[in-house]
């Protein structure tokens, strides 16, 4: 085994990793980038060097400066997790050079994998169906869309190089081809410098199952079962299970052994997943699956596997890195009971699930479920990285209370700062459609309205101004016992506490940034506080932060605000025309100049933040009359974009 191990990776997962190595007694050598020298991951290090500045192109991409720093801290075996790196053959490939063992496939099979064109060409070779379409060299606008045509609507572009759900257009008709084209090449080309697409037939009722395989460099390979990753948004993944709902031991013998042919037709070696879609219309079945892509890395979803099979993943990456062969043969490989990991994401479902920012002023989960994460109270989520908070995951001996222990988990959740997903998450796993297994790759969006409500937690709101309000009362109450004759505070409506009985006042309070009310009653009984008819929630937590408190109920969390003490725009009218960035990103397409006219509604801009493309429209119709910022630009959250004149005013 090594004695040593570079992480080249930063987050959940390095810490993830530095858990295993450091029962293994390696020595852990850490990586950071500027706005990282803080992390968790870090301090988990025996060692840790700086690689260059926040942005991961400049630091955690940065092949030279990670093998350097391997060479010269001595690491006799790199990690690179997933994301980043980790599927990068020429970093593979620097590491070997350097005399660097690196924990991952050969080169090779990165390679062959690494573009799912190819991938698809050399897995069907092997005899593993793949999803119809086309893969091959021709980029021509014309002739990919005669391809669709061809392959018969609906059908996804996707990015070759793609991998996160990014790059990737469902289209329904002809009509819509030229838009998506236009839109999976310029997202490929910012995110994977290659704007290729291939064509596929769009499976209708998708079920995303993959399975987790491992490879020994003597040639053994295995599977260590399926995970069913359907519940998804944009074609990313938001919870995963195992084992799936509705699978057969016969049809996972048939699907595994599938992954384990596609495996040996690139050399694999070490940890991978192999990902087919399946149409789930009448359930998993034989002949009803297709190879979508192989992922020659550990998974952000490994930890389903690791509980059902009470496997530590990472050791086995280290092992057969380190030349060991396969510790058990298939028949051997347990599968214990189901298990089920959420993503929870610093994210703002109430918000088109823009990614959100900030300092984690309160972060407490349950103890009776494993929590990998890579964040700490008091720490940022900040805009460089993917906006990952942590992933929890229940393991029981049924599906039934594998879901109900997740969602209680999730509900006991605190996080307040940055807006989470966790209250989204929670309302998931009690869905009816899914605890019953029928669902599909469309499920959330089916579904939205009721897992992501837009309108404010008025109990949690009406909790939160109860609790300035007593603030507020304690204030007063200090200064009256100070002294008479200081000067008043301005909260010296104080007269009306102490002399008006059963008195209410209607004080303005912004929740969540919208203005509202709070009725406050200040009788015998002491306060008696509603908001838009709701009395406070007693089934909250109240985090009192500098800029008002922040209210977490049931995983939501509400931030409930003085008007008095924040400067908010009231003149900020709906209809004007301003147009600003929703959130910290780069400014990637601007449609319009100044002088154009615009109808309301109509494209005007393109944002990319972390990890997708966010579409500006033109808040009213009228001229464009001054454009800030230039495509390329980095933006921050509410910075103005451009002005449009409303039509109205134009003459
Ligand atoms: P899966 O492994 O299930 O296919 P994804 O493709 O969603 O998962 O996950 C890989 C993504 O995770 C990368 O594209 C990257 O955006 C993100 N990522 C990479 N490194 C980290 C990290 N250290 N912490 C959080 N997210 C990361
Ligand atoms: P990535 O590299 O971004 O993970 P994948 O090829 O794995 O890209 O696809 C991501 C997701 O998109 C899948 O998990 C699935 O939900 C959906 N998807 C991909 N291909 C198809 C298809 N042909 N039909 C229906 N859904 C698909
Ligand atoms: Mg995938």
């Amino acid at each position: 085994m090594f004695a040593s191990v570079l992480i080249a990776n930063r987050g959940e997962i390095a810490c993830r990793i530095a858990r295993t190595a450091r029962r293994l007694k390696m020595r852990i050598i850490a990586v950071y980038s500027d706005a990282d020298k803080d992390a968790l991951h870090v301090r988990l290090a025996d060692e840790a060097y700086p690689i260059g500045p926040a942005p991961a192109r400049e630091s955690y991409l940065v092949i030279d400066r990670l093998v350097e720093v391997a060479r010269k801290a001595s690491a006799q075996c790199v990690h690179p997790g997933y994301g980043f790196l980790s599927e990068n053959a020429d970093f593979a490939e620097a590491c070997v050079r350097a005399g660097i063992v690196f924990v991952g496939p050969p080169p090779e099979a990165i390679r062959a994998m690494g573009r799912k064109d190819r991938a698809k060409a050399l897995i069907a070779k092997a005899g593993v169906p793949v999803v119809p379409g086309y893969h091959g060299e021709r980029q021509e606008a014309a002739f990919l869309k005669a391809q669709a045509v061809e392959t018969g609507y609906p059908v996804l572009i996707k990015a070759v190089a793609g991998g996160g759900g990014k790059g990737m257009r469902r289209v329904e008709k002809a009509a819509e081809f030229d838009a998506a084209l236009e839109g999976a090449q310029r997202e490929a080309t910012s995110s994977f410098g290659d704007a290729r697409v291939l064509i596929e037939k769009y499976i209708e009722t998708p079920r995303h199952i993959e399975m987790q395989i491992f490879a020994d460099a003597q040639g053994n390979t295995i599977h260590l079962n399926e995970r069913d990753c359907s519940l998804q948004r944009r074609h990313q993944k938001v919870i995963e299970e195992g084992p799936a709902p509705g699978m057969t031991a016969a049809l996972r013998a048939e699907m595994g052994a599938a992954a384990v042919r596609a495996a040996k037709a690139v050399g694999y070696a070490g940890a991978g997943t192999v990902e087919f879609i399946a149409d789930g219309a009448s359930g998993l079945r034989s002949g009803a699956y297709w190879f979508m892509e192989m992922n020659t890395r550990l998974q952000v979803e490994h930890p389903v596997t690791e509980a059902i099979t009470g496997l530590d993943l990472v050791e086995w990456q280290f092992r057969i890195a380190a030349g060991e062969k396969l510790p058990l043969a298939q028949s051997e490989v347990p599968l214990d009971g189901h298990a089920v990991e959420a993503r929870i994401y610093a994210e703002d479902p109430a918000r088109g699930f823009l990614p959100s920012t900030g300092k984690l002023v309160a972060l407490e989960f349950s103890t009776d479920l494993r929590i990998d994460t890579g964040v700490e109270v008091g720490g940022e989520i900040s805009p460089y990285y993917d906006p990952l908070i942590a992933k929890m995951i229940a393991h029981a001996p049924t599906r039934a209370e594998a879901l109900a222990k997740l969602a209680d988990g999730l509900e006991r959740t605190i996080i307040a700062g940055p807006r989470t997903n966790v209250a989204f998450l929670a309302a998931l796993c009690r869905a009816e459609g899914f605890r019953k297994g029928k669902f599909d790759t469309g499920f959330i969006d089916r579904n939205i309205v009721v897992l992501a409500p837009k309108d404010i937690d008025r109990a949690a709101a009406a909790r939160g101004a109860a609790h300035l309000a007593a603030q507020d009362m304690a204030r007063i109450a200090t200064s009256l016992d100070r002294a008479a004759d200081e000067p008043a505070s301005p909260w010296d409506a104080a007269d009306a506490f102490q002399l008006a009985g059963a008195r209410t006042l209607k004080v303005p309070i912004l929740v969540d940034g919208e203005s509202a009310i709070a009725e406050i009653g200040y009788g015998a009984g002491g306060l008696a506080v509603v908001v838009d008819g709701a009395a406070p929630a007693l089934d909250a937590r109240v985090v009192e932060a500098a800029d008002g408190v922040h209210v977490v109920r049931r995983g939501r969390q509400t931030v409930v605000r003085r008007v008095d003490f924040v400067a908010h725009d009231f003149g900020h009218a709906d209809g004007d025309g301003l147009v600003t960035a929703p959130m910290h990103g780069k400014v990637v397409a601007i449609f319009v100049a100044s002088g154009d006219k615009v109808a309301k509604g109509q494209r005007v801009a393109i944002i990319e933040a972390m990890k997708m493309e966010h579409t500006l429209t033109a808040p009213c119709a009228g001229n464009v009359t001054e454009i800030v910022v230039a495509a390329g630009a980095q933006v921050a959250e509410g910075a103005r974009v451009m002005t449009i004149e409303p039509a109205e005013k134009v003459d």
